[in-house]
């Protein structure tokens, strides 16, 4: 079997999301994407990665893996590049799937579990006010969920805080301002709802360290990136001096990030977003790495719908898989991802059903790739010789008639 055709799809719609589809020669599509600078993803998967693929088994994962990695790396990887492996991979991993007829999370070792718990961002979409509600009347928000069945709740309750000083400066009274929303749900719905708090890496670690202080009498569920995963001794620093777990990072891109903070004890909980930081391949790794920490794994999300089938996947999979990120603002009633991908995800009393069917078990709708604001790039060269150059040399060990060893050109 051959991968004959790539394929990126975006729309205007969604500006920042690409969608990719790989074709083979014996029917099969894959399905990929990621998310944030989509005209630059679409550049490193066509100008760099489709060569390297069109032509080859799309069933030697690690190898494709391995040789995209390396072939950014001799650059720096942890960009566009990252992101259009990741959904690269995530494309043949739903084609190997459905050669073997099973799903992926089967062909990842087989299931922990048929359901995940699921947490809510309070993104809004369409008529849902849950954005609002977070910031304004999280106790009328948390008692939706709970209606729903979610019972974990997570907000970047300090970005308005932290934006006019860049994090710099925080006086009490904002402090105490934004405990706000902790308090609302509390009276509410007293501990019946876990609050995670998200701080979007917008402070320094002294301020940090006064917010984690300040939250810790709600029982956080977690701090997530209230400084940026920059520095490891920062993170273990947070960690000694706030009682709430620490969260890293939906920004760690790779196993080789997230060893550095894992082997210092800088993070607690582990929160890969599989479509930047290398796929399913590379998840399934971090997660392992994780395991050996003890450290549970919470995928990150609030992107497109592919990304929570990948997730779900690695979710049922890894043992320590412990809740995942959703926005029901996007997957629930009003939502949009069914309008691009059949089936839907499902989610029910709060919890993440294991995908259907073999590969991802989902496909995008056939009409998306047709819409008026779609733009649609398609690769089927392969690479020549040249596109491996400063890659793989153009020379080889040879062994002569006379038994002597040089050095030749291929
Ligand atoms: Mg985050």
């Amino acid at each position: 079997m051959k991968i004959t055709q790539i394929e990126t799809i975006q729309v205007a719609e969604f500006s920042r999301i690409t969608w990719v589809q790989i074709h083979t020669d014996a029917g099969y599509t894959g399905l990929g994407e990621t998310f944030f600078g989509p005209r630059a993803v679409a550049g490193a998967i066509h100008e760099i990665f489709s060569p390297m693929l069109i032509g080859q088994d799309p069933l030697d994962i690690e190898r494709h893996w391995r040789d995209m990695f390396d072939m950014a790396n001799a650059f720096g990887y942890a960009g566009a590049e990252a992101r259009a492996i990741s959904a690269i991979d995530i494309a043949l991993w739903d084609i190997a799937g459905q050669v073997a007829g099973q799903p992926i999370y089967n062909l990842l070792g087989g299931a922990c579990r048929d359901r995940i718990p699921v947490y809510n961002t309070t993104a809004s979409y369409g008529g849902n006010n849950d954005l609002h509600l977070a910031m304004t009347d999280a106790g009328t928000l948390a008692k939706s969920l709970l209606d729903d069945g979610i019972e974990i709740l997570k907000w970047a309750f300090t970005d308005p805080f932290a934006d006019p000083y860049r994090g710099l400066y925080l006086n009490d009274n904002d402090l105490d301002l934004m405990l706000e929303p902790m308090r609302q749900i509390r009276n509410a719905v007293g501990n019946d709802m876990a609050i995670a708090n998200d701080g979007h890496g917008r402070w320094n670690l002294q301020n940090a360290i006064r917010i984690g202080r300040a939250m810790d009498q709600f029982g956080m569920f977690w701090q997530e990136e209230l400084i940026q995963p920059t520095n490891v001794q920062n993170h273990v620093t947070l960690a000694h001096e706030i009682k709430a777990p620490i969260c890293v990072s939906e920004r760690l891109i790779s196993k080789y990030q997230f060893r550095d903070y894992l082997r210092e004890g800088a993070a607690e909980i582990v929160m890969p977003d599989l479509i930047w930081t290398g796929g399913i391949t590379e998840t399934k790794k971090i997660a392992t790495m994780a395991e050996a920490e003890n450290a549970p794994v919470a995928p990150h999300d609030t992107t497109g719908p592919v990304n929570v089938f990948a997730c779900a996947h690695i979710c049922m999979n890894a043992p320590n898989a412990w809740v995942m990120e959703t926005v029901r603002a996007f997957y629930g009633p009003g939502g949009w991802y069914d309008r691009f991908v059949e089936p839907n995800i499902v989610v029910v009393d709060g919890h993440l059903l294991a995908p259907e069917g073999p590969g991802l078990g989902t496909r995008l709708k056939p009409d998306v790739r047709d819409r008026p604001d779609a733009t649609v790039e398609v690769s089927d060269e392969p690479a020549t010789e040249d596109h491996w150059g400063g890659f793989r040399s153009a020379y080889e060990v040879y062994t002569g008639d006379d038994g002597k060893r040089g050095l030749r050109l291929k």
